[in-house]
């Protein structure tokens, strides 16, 4: 029965291929089968669990990494796509393998907060990335959800500095009046980690609010270059 329905699918698939010119395949094809390599629980990049690892010399705000995989195709073409083709079927299935991986990892009582966008990055992108995989993470794991951060649109960061990044996301992303977190732990949800300059920025405002523990949650790790891995991040100012 469950063969019959797959070559159903298939068969509209080129059906639509054809007819309309344009491909959609299924988010569990485009995706493929999940896969599991051990990582690094702190800073998400590839580990054997034996190596020690570089990210100890990192200053990171957050206390547990929790990822699908590394930034590399399948995932990035399809958190490209869910991003910039407003392909919501895909974000969302990454959105619930995500939620099953949180399952039992984080306290009953955590708190799904997505990555803010800027409201007109949204307007024009038309599609809240960040939002849209948090909302499958939240249903997907049973946590509660909750929009507690806001963003201000800033000038491109390309070119500046780490910490002129930093102070620049300091200003943007802030606490939304009222959002109270009374002690709560937190699962910040975003879609690629990179830097993490972003998210720390995201974690330090949740501490202010009174988030107890923070963990990230992301689609995929990007590889950190040599040099990024060795530099010795300046903390943020508490
Ligand atoms: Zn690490």
């Amino acid at each position: 029965m469950k063969q019959t329905l797959i070559t159903a699918l298939d068969h509209a698939e080129e059906f639509a291929a054809y007819w309309i010119g344009r491909q959609f395949p299924r988010p569990e094809v485009a995706l493929g089968e999940e896969s599991q390599t051990p990582y690094c629980n702190w800073c998400g990049q590839n580990n054997d669990g034996l190596t020690h690892c570089t990210c100890g010399c990192r200053s990171l705000k957050w206390s547990r990494v929790i990822r699908l995989g590394m930034y590399e195709p399948p995932l990035s073409t399809c958190i490209i796509r869910g991003k910039y083709s407003r392909w919501h079927d895909v974000l969302e299935l990454m959105g619930k393998r995500l939620g099953q991986r949180i399952r039992g990892c984080v306290p009953p009582n955590a708190v799904i907060v997505p990555m803010p966008m800027p409201f007109i990055r949204w307007w024009f992108r038309g599609i809240n990335h960040s939002a849209v995989l948090a909302k499958y993470v939240a249903r997907s794991s049973g946590l509660g959800r909750r929009n507690l951060l806001l963003r201000k649109e800033s000038p491109p960061q390309a070119g500046m500095s780490a910490n002129q990044r930093t102070q620049l996301n300091m200003k943007n992303i802030r606490p939304r009046p009222f959002g109270k977190l009374h002690g709560k732990p937190v699962v910040l949800v975003d879609d690629v980690l990179t830097t993490g300059r972003t998210l720390e920025v995201a974690a330090k405002s949740l501490r202010s609010i009174g988030a107890s523990t923070i963990t990230v949650a992301v689609v995929a790790v990007t590889n950190l270059p040599e040099t990024i891995k060795k530099v010795d991040y300046a903390p943020l100012t508490p």
